[in-house]
This record gives C-alpha cells, sequence and structure tokens, in this order.
C-alpha cells in the first residue's frame, strides 16, 4: 500500500473525476453509471490501482485510458499509468457497510453547539476553558480531557463546539465526534463485516477524536481492546482526544483500569449545575438566539432560573414552554402571573421556598467549591467528606428524610453509613466552634 491516506486518495480521484466530468469527455448517463462508482485504491511508484464497479465499466475504463490517465495526471503533476481492476480481485478489500460509513465518515458536528452561544459561569468556566484550550492547542496540554458531571449540563455542546472550531480554523484537520454506543455499533459490525481494519485505518487519520458519554462503553470488552490500541496510536501521535462521561474516571465502572489510569493521565474537569447569574445568562442567550419579539420581564427570567436551575436541558425546556404558551395565548406582556399560570401544572414546579435535597446540596457544594458529583462520589479527602456529612446531616435535620433514601440520594450509601454521618455532624457541632459557625451559614443561606 501506498503511504496515502483513504482521504488522501479519495480526494485526489474525486478531482480527477471532476475534470472528467466537466472535460464532456463522456456522456451523462455513462458518467453517472460506469465511472462515478470508481475509487482510487492504491498509488505509488509502480502507478495507480483504480477499482471498477463491473465488467462492463472496466470496458469502458479500459477504452478511454488515455483520458483518464491524463486527467490524474494533471492532478498529480506528474505522468501516471493507471491498473483497472475489479473489486473481487483485490486480495482482503473490504469495503465499509452503509451503517458504519455513517457513523464513521459523516460529519457529526451540530452547527447549532458553538463556543460563541455557550455561556460562561462559575459551574462551567474551567470545563470551557479546557475544551477551547484544545481545540485551539491540539494534544498540547490536556490530553486527553475529560469532561464530566451530570446529564443537561454542557458537556455534549462543548465537545460539539471543539470540533465547530476547528472546522472553522483549521478545515484540513480531521475531526471525528463519535457517540460511544455508536463506536460499539461499529467495532461489532466491523467486526463482523471484516472491515475492523480498514476502521481502526480511518479513526488513526483522526486528528482529534472526541467520544460522547464514554461511561456507556463498558457495555463491550471487545470494543475497549480496540479502543486502547486506537487511543495509545493516537496519543502517542499527539492527537488530541476529548471524553465527556456523567461521571469521575475514578468512579467508572466495567471500564478496564489500563484505561482508567490514561482517562486520568491527562485533565479531568467537573462541570456543574449553573448558578443564578448563569442560568439568568443562558435563557437571555437563548431568547435572543430564537430571535421572536417576545416581552418577557426579567422577574419570569429570574423565576425559572431559581425554579429550575438543576440542569440546563430543563431550564431551556421550561423556557421553550413558557414561549409556547405565549404564542398560544398572546399576553401583551409575559409577567410574573402569566409565567406562574404557564407553570402551573407542572409537577416539578416546586415553589422557590420549598426546600429540597438538591437545594441542600446546591447551597453545600456553594459554600464549599465543590462540584455536585463530586459532593456524592466516594471521594473521601477531608474537605468533600465534611461537606457531604453536613449535606446528609442537613437532609435529616429538615426534610426528616428515611436514612436509606438519603443514602439514595448520595451515591447509593446504606443506611448504617448516612446514620453515621449524621451522628458525626452531631457531634462536631457540639464540639467545633468553626463547624458549628459552617453548618449555620448554610442554613442561612437556604433561608432557615
Ligand atoms: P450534556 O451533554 O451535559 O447532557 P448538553 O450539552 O446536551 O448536556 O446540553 C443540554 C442543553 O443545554 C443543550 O441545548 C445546550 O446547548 C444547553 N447548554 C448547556 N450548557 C450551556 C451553556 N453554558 N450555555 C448555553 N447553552 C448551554
Ligand atoms: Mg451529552
Amino acid at each position: 500500500m501506498s503511504n496515502y491516506t483513504r482521504n488522501s486518495l479519495q480526494l485526489i480521484w474525486n478531482q480527477t473525476l471532476d475534470k472528467l466530468k466537466t472535460g464532456a469527455f463522456f456522456d451523462m448517463a455513462i458518467f453517472n453509471t460506469y465511472i462515478h462508482e470508481s475509487k482510487l485504491y492504491d498509488l505509488n511508484q509502480n502507478g495507480a490501482v483504480v477499482i471498477v464497479p463491473s465488467f462492463v465499466s472496466r470496458q469502458i475504463f479500459e477504452n478511454n485510458k488515455a483520458v483518464i490517465e491524463k486527467a490524474l495526471s494533471e492532478v498529480l503533476d506528474q505522468t501516471i499509468t493507471i491498473n483497472f481492476t475489479l473489486k473481487k480481485d483485490i486480495q482482503n478489500y473490504t469495503e465499509l457497510n452503509e451503517e458504519n460509513k455513517k457513523i464513521i465518515l459523516e460529519d457529526k458536528l451540530l452547527d447549532k453547539y458553538t463556543f460563541d452561544n455557550f455561556v460562561v459561569g462559575h459551574s462551567n468556566r474551567e470545563s470551557q476553558a479546557a475544551a477551547l484550550s484544545c481545540a485551539v492547542n491540539p494534544g498540547e496540554f490536556f490530553n486527553p480531557l475529560f469532561i464530566y458531571g451530570n446529564s443537561g449540563l454542557g458537556k455534549t455542546h462543548l465537545l460539539h463546539a471543539i470540533g465547530n472550531y476547528v472546522k472553522e480554523h483549521s478545515p484540513e484537520k480531521k475531526v471525528i465526534y463519535i457517540y460511544s454506543e455508536d463506536f460499539i455499533s461499529l467495532i461489532v459490525n466491523s467486526i463482523r463485516d471484516k472491515t475492523i481494519e480498514e476502521v481502526k485505518r480511518i479513526i488513526e487519520e483522526a486528528d482529534y477524536l472526541l467520544i460522547d458519554d464514554i461511561q456507556r462503553l463498558k457495555q463491550g470488552e471487545r470494543s475497549q481492546e480496540i479502543f486502547f490500541n486506537l487511543y495509545n496510536n493516537l496519543f502517542s501521535k499527539g492527537k488530541q482526544i476529548v471524553l465527556t462521561s456523567d461521571i469521575h474516571p475514578s468512579e467508572l465502572k466495567g471500564i478496564e483500569n489500563r484505561l482508567i489510569s490514561r482517562f486520568n493521565s491527562g485533565l479531568s474537569v467537573g462541570i456543574d449545575s449553573p448558578e443564578f447569574e448563569t442560568s439568568l445568562a443562558i435563557l437571555e442567550k437563548k431568547i435572543e438566539e430564537r430571535n421572536e419579539q417576545l416581552l418577557i420581564e426579567r422577574s419570569v427570567l429570574e423565576y425559572i432560573a431559581t425554579t429550575y436551575s438543576n440542569d440546563v436541558r430543563e431550564l431551556e425546556g421550561n423556557l421553550n414552554k413558557l414561549i409556547f404558551k405565549a404564542i398560544l395565548y398572546n399576553p401583551k406582556v409575559i409577567d410574573l402571573d402569566f409565567a406562574i399560570m404557564a407553570f402551573k401544572d407542572d409537577p416539578n414546579n416546586k415553589s422557590p421556598g420549598v426546600l429540597t435535597v438538591s437545594k441542600i446540596k446546591k447551597a453545600v457544594c456553594d459554600f464549599y467549591g465543590l462540584t455536585k458529583s463530586q459532593l456524592e462520589s466516594k471521594m473521601k479527602t477531608t474537605n468533600i467528606s465534611n461537606a457531604r456529612h453536613i449535606a446528609i446531616y442537613l437532609c435529616r435535620k429538615h426534610l426528616d428524610m428515611p436514612f436509606a433514601k438519603i443514602g439514595m440520594e448520595f451515591g447509593g450509601r446504606d443506611h448504617s453509613t448516612i446514620m453515621a454521618s449524621y451522628e458525626k455532624v452531631n457531634k462536631l457541632i457540639k464540639e467545633k466552634e468553626l463547624f458549628a459557625s459552617a453548618v449555620m451559614k448554610i442554613e442561612k443561606k437556604l433561608g432557615i
């Protein structure tokens, strides 16, 4: 095989076909049926190998050999001879099936997710900065970059933003964005179709490999093995790898340790629920993007931002709901009364005054500068453990929740662990003034 990548062979052949087409050497019907389906398979010092789909097309190619060789020679700027070969005559020649082609070769980037429309606040500042740095300086500082956080907080948005940035600023770079379940299907299909070598070759040509929701890779052992080799190959060439997940790499279950240790070797950054100001700014951005002439009072945005700030997807969904109702009922202004009416049947709509587990978690996280996933994790550093004990204590004290239920809210801990946390805080409040004052401050923030 030549040193040309599959992509560059394709590019060269497309240019050659374009020349043949514009030169009007063939009748269009003949061109579309017989010529168009050909492929440049190899290019080396002995000449070019072009794969043709059938005996008939080979005959047509042979009859027009001189014209086709001239077109290819012009593209390459050197004289070249071509050998026209049937697919079946090439040993080990395999072709990706349509499904795999779609997964791996189609541009999967969604234009709507960019850095420009990603609102930056305390909760996502680090992940946004790291993602941008990878887009600008691939493979240099943070490799791999691992972005983790709960669902709906902007991980997929950032992954597409990296891809779109590269597409705009370095269009020659090859970006592969892939959802990890698609990756598993790709591997399973290509093993079945014996095209796995082809798939590996295409992935190894990537400058950026962006994999979304990597925690789902746990379903495929064989895929992990192949992923491990691909990962090492790209990493050793300094190609940028970015992964997202709903949990921190060290808590990934069912993923081989050798992979986890590689994920941990770059930079892992958490992304958290947006705080009030960021939620407001996101709402404003989303309204601006819709480009609709709607008069929404600020108090309404504040109301949505306080009620639904756990997750940006939810925030956006509720804004859409409000706008839908506004279009339907056409009020003069969209004020708080209208918003309360619009959301009155929503079971998730807890009035701002009601204390909930997520409000407690959020207040504790804000106080200790932690992310929600850290709070719920198994991490045992003093700061995180203390914060977790306090959150558990507050859930018991103010929401009167059963210990087992609190356990479920904190990473599936059992009843006795939760009880021990509760008692520990009770004791520390009595013994340590600083501790008591921290708990009081958090309670105050919660309006208790
Ligand atoms: P995740 O992948 O973390 O589950 P997504 O990236 O799919 O979340 O984000 C869910 C929705 O919220 C998307 O529509 C996304 O554009 C939006 N979103 C999340 N964070 C932001 C942000 N900081 N600025 C603007 N939109 C955001
Ligand atoms: Mg996502």
